[in-house]
Protein backbone atom coordinates (compact mmCIF):
# COMPACT_ATOMS: atom_id res chain seq x y z
CA UNK A 1 0.00 0.00 0.00
CA UNK A 2 1.36 3.03 -0.84
CA UNK A 3 2.30 5.58 2.77
CA UNK A 4 3.16 9.35 2.27
CA UNK A 5 5.70 9.89 4.69
CA UNK A 6 4.80 13.57 5.24
CA UNK A 7 1.21 12.50 6.34
CA UNK A 8 2.76 10.15 8.75
CA UNK A 9 5.63 12.63 9.87
CA UNK A 10 2.97 15.24 10.29
CA UNK A 11 0.42 13.58 12.24
CA UNK A 12 3.54 12.18 14.43
CA UNK A 13 4.89 15.40 15.17
CA UNK A 14 1.28 16.33 16.39
CA UNK A 15 1.12 13.67 18.69
CA UNK A 16 3.92 14.61 20.25
CA UNK A 17 3.05 18.42 20.51
CA UNK A 18 1.31 18.01 23.97
CA UNK A 19 3.78 16.56 25.93
CA UNK A 20 6.91 18.76 24.49
CA UNK A 21 4.93 21.78 24.88
CA UNK A 22 5.11 20.81 28.96
CA UNK A 23 8.84 21.19 28.31
CA UNK A 24 8.69 23.97 25.96
CA UNK A 25 10.18 22.00 23.71
CA UNK A 26 9.21 23.20 19.72
CA UNK A 27 8.71 20.18 16.96
CA UNK A 28 8.99 21.10 13.54
CA UNK A 29 8.23 19.77 10.08
CA UNK A 30 10.20 20.80 6.83
CA UNK A 31 9.64 20.01 3.38
CA UNK A 32 5.82 19.80 2.85
CA UNK A 33 6.58 17.33 -0.28
CA UNK A 34 4.80 14.08 -0.14
CA UNK A 35 7.28 11.20 -0.30
CA UNK A 36 4.98 7.73 -0.98
CA UNK A 37 6.67 4.69 0.25
CA UNK A 38 5.33 1.03 -0.06
CA UNK A 39 4.08 -0.59 3.31
CA UNK A 40 2.06 -0.38 6.41
CA UNK A 41 1.40 3.32 7.62
CA UNK A 42 0.59 1.92 11.17
CA UNK A 43 4.16 0.23 11.79
CA UNK A 44 5.54 3.30 9.95
CA UNK A 45 3.46 5.58 12.12
CA UNK A 46 4.63 3.87 15.40
CA UNK A 47 8.29 3.61 14.00
CA UNK A 48 8.52 7.72 13.64
CA UNK A 49 6.82 8.00 17.09
CA UNK A 50 9.45 5.89 19.17
CA UNK A 51 12.05 8.30 17.14
CA UNK A 52 10.11 11.45 18.02
CA UNK A 53 9.19 10.79 21.34
CA UNK A 54 12.65 9.82 22.20
CA UNK A 55 13.68 13.28 20.79
CA UNK A 56 11.46 14.94 23.43
CA UNK A 57 11.86 12.38 26.19
CA UNK A 58 16.15 12.66 26.01
CA UNK A 59 16.26 16.09 25.52
CA UNK A 60 15.96 19.32 28.69
CA UNK A 61 13.33 22.11 28.18
CA UNK A 62 13.38 24.89 25.65
CA UNK A 63 14.86 22.94 22.84
CA UNK A 64 13.92 22.13 19.53
CA UNK A 65 13.18 18.93 17.67
CA UNK A 66 13.26 19.03 13.60
CA UNK A 67 11.78 16.66 11.43
CA UNK A 68 13.07 16.61 7.93
CA UNK A 69 11.94 15.11 4.71
CA UNK A 70 14.10 14.89 1.91
CA UNK A 71 14.74 12.68 -1.48
CA UNK A 72 17.29 12.12 -3.21
CA UNK A 73 17.88 9.19 -6.26
CA UNK A 74 14.82 7.47 -5.56
CA UNK A 75 15.52 7.27 -1.13
CA UNK A 76 13.60 9.22 0.97
CA UNK A 77 15.30 10.23 3.93
CA UNK A 78 14.27 11.50 6.78
CA UNK A 79 15.96 12.82 9.76
CA UNK A 80 15.08 13.70 13.48
CA UNK A 81 17.30 15.98 15.13
CA UNK A 82 16.92 17.06 18.88
CA UNK A 83 19.29 19.41 20.95
CA UNK A 84 19.24 16.52 23.98
CA UNK A 85 21.61 14.75 26.22
CA UNK A 86 23.22 12.79 23.02
CA UNK A 87 24.21 9.23 23.22
CA UNK A 88 28.12 8.48 24.27
CA UNK A 89 30.56 6.64 21.04
CA UNK A 90 30.38 3.42 23.01
CA UNK A 91 26.37 2.95 23.51
CA UNK A 92 26.09 4.48 19.95
CA UNK A 93 25.76 0.33 18.10
CA UNK A 94 23.92 -0.87 21.20
CA UNK A 95 20.87 1.40 21.61
CA UNK A 96 18.82 -0.84 18.86
CA UNK A 97 18.93 -3.48 20.83
CA UNK A 98 16.32 -5.04 22.42
CA UNK A 99 15.72 -3.79 26.20
CA UNK A 100 18.87 -1.89 26.15
CA UNK A 101 19.20 1.69 28.53
CA UNK A 102 21.96 4.19 28.07
CA UNK A 103 22.85 4.72 32.10
CA UNK A 104 19.93 2.95 34.33
CA UNK A 105 19.71 4.61 37.06
CA UNK A 106 19.01 7.81 34.49
CA UNK A 107 16.86 6.10 32.14
CA UNK A 108 14.88 4.92 35.33
CA UNK A 109 13.44 8.52 36.37
CA UNK A 110 11.86 8.96 32.37
CA UNK A 111 10.61 5.39 31.85
CA UNK A 112 10.64 3.49 28.96
CA UNK A 113 11.34 0.11 28.32
CA UNK A 114 14.35 0.18 26.04
CA UNK A 115 12.19 -1.50 23.23
CA UNK A 116 11.43 1.33 21.36
CA UNK A 117 14.43 1.58 18.88
CA UNK A 118 14.53 -2.05 17.95
CA UNK A 119 11.28 -2.12 16.74
CA UNK A 120 11.56 1.00 14.97
CA UNK A 121 15.35 -0.99 13.63
CA UNK A 122 12.46 -3.72 12.56
CA UNK A 123 9.89 -2.01 11.11
CA UNK A 124 12.39 0.25 9.00
CA UNK A 125 13.94 -2.76 7.91
CA UNK A 126 10.90 -5.22 6.64
CA UNK A 127 10.54 -1.90 4.51
CA UNK A 128 14.02 -2.46 2.94
CA UNK A 129 15.30 0.55 4.97
CA UNK A 130 17.87 1.60 7.00
CA UNK A 131 18.04 3.84 10.54
CA UNK A 132 21.61 5.38 10.92
CA UNK A 133 22.68 7.38 14.21
CA UNK A 134 24.74 10.27 14.49
CA UNK A 135 25.13 11.70 18.36
CA UNK A 136 27.61 13.87 20.36
CA UNK A 137 27.10 13.57 24.45
CA UNK A 138 25.87 16.89 25.52
CA UNK A 139 24.90 17.88 22.27
CA UNK A 140 22.00 16.18 20.69
CA UNK A 141 21.48 13.32 18.34
CA UNK A 142 20.57 13.15 14.23
CA UNK A 143 18.60 9.74 13.57
CA UNK A 144 18.34 9.05 9.94
CA UNK A 145 15.82 6.71 7.93
CA UNK A 146 16.15 5.95 4.36
CA UNK A 147 13.13 4.02 2.40
CA UNK A 148 12.80 3.11 -0.94
CA UNK A 149 10.39 5.33 -2.82
CA UNK A 150 7.94 4.41 -4.78
CA UNK A 151 8.61 4.39 -8.75
CA UNK A 152 5.78 7.25 -9.66
CA UNK A 153 6.84 7.18 -13.24
CA UNK A 154 5.91 3.41 -13.00
CA UNK A 155 2.04 4.46 -12.56
CA UNK A 156 2.12 6.25 -15.99
CA UNK A 157 3.23 3.69 -17.80
CA UNK A 158 0.25 1.97 -19.76
CA UNK A 159 1.09 -1.41 -20.68
CA UNK A 160 -0.62 -3.52 -23.41
CA UNK A 161 -3.21 -5.58 -21.91
CA UNK A 162 -1.53 -8.99 -22.88
CA UNK A 163 1.52 -7.91 -21.08
CA UNK A 164 -0.54 -7.50 -18.31
CA UNK A 165 -1.84 -11.29 -17.44
CA UNK A 166 0.34 -12.76 -15.24
CA UNK A 167 2.05 -16.14 -16.98
CA UNK A 168 0.97 -19.19 -15.08
CA UNK A 169 2.51 -20.76 -12.53
CA UNK A 170 4.43 -17.73 -11.74
CA UNK A 171 3.88 -15.79 -8.38
CA UNK A 172 2.03 -12.82 -8.35
CA UNK A 173 2.78 -11.08 -5.42
CA UNK A 174 6.93 -10.83 -6.34
CA UNK A 175 8.90 -8.28 -3.84
P1 LIG B 1 10.85 2.82 25.21
O1 LIG B 1 11.12 3.49 23.91
O2 LIG B 1 10.68 1.34 25.07
O3 LIG B 1 9.78 3.47 25.99
P2 LIG B 1 13.53 3.71 25.75
O4 LIG B 1 13.23 5.06 25.19
O5 LIG B 1 14.44 3.63 26.93
O6 LIG B 1 12.16 2.96 26.13
P3 LIG B 1 14.66 3.08 23.19
O7 LIG B 1 13.75 4.01 22.52
O8 LIG B 1 14.96 1.76 22.56
O9 LIG B 1 14.15 2.75 24.66
O10 LIG B 1 16.04 3.81 23.43
C1 LIG B 1 17.13 3.09 24.04
C2 LIG B 1 18.04 4.04 24.80
O11 LIG B 1 18.73 4.86 23.87
C3 LIG B 1 17.29 5.01 25.71
O12 LIG B 1 17.06 4.46 26.98
C4 LIG B 1 18.26 6.18 25.79
O13 LIG B 1 19.26 5.89 26.75
C5 LIG B 1 18.92 6.17 24.41
N1 LIG B 1 18.29 7.14 23.48
C6 LIG B 1 17.36 6.87 22.53
N2 LIG B 1 17.03 7.97 21.82
C7 LIG B 1 17.78 8.98 22.33
C8 LIG B 1 17.93 10.37 22.02
N3 LIG B 1 17.23 10.96 21.04
N4 LIG B 1 18.82 11.09 22.78
C9 LIG B 1 19.54 10.51 23.75
N5 LIG B 1 19.46 9.19 24.08
C10 LIG B 1 18.59 8.43 23.38
MG1 LIG C 1 12.10 5.18 23.34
Amino acid sequence: TPVDLHEVLSEAADRSRLPAESKNIEIRLGGSLPRRVHGDGDQLMMAFRNLIDNAVRYSPENTRVGIGLSSRDGIAQVTITDQGIGIAQEDQERIFERFYRVDTARSRQTGGTGLGLSIVKHVISNHGGEVSLWSQQGRGSTFTVRLPELDESMDSVDLPSSSRTEPEGQPSDQN
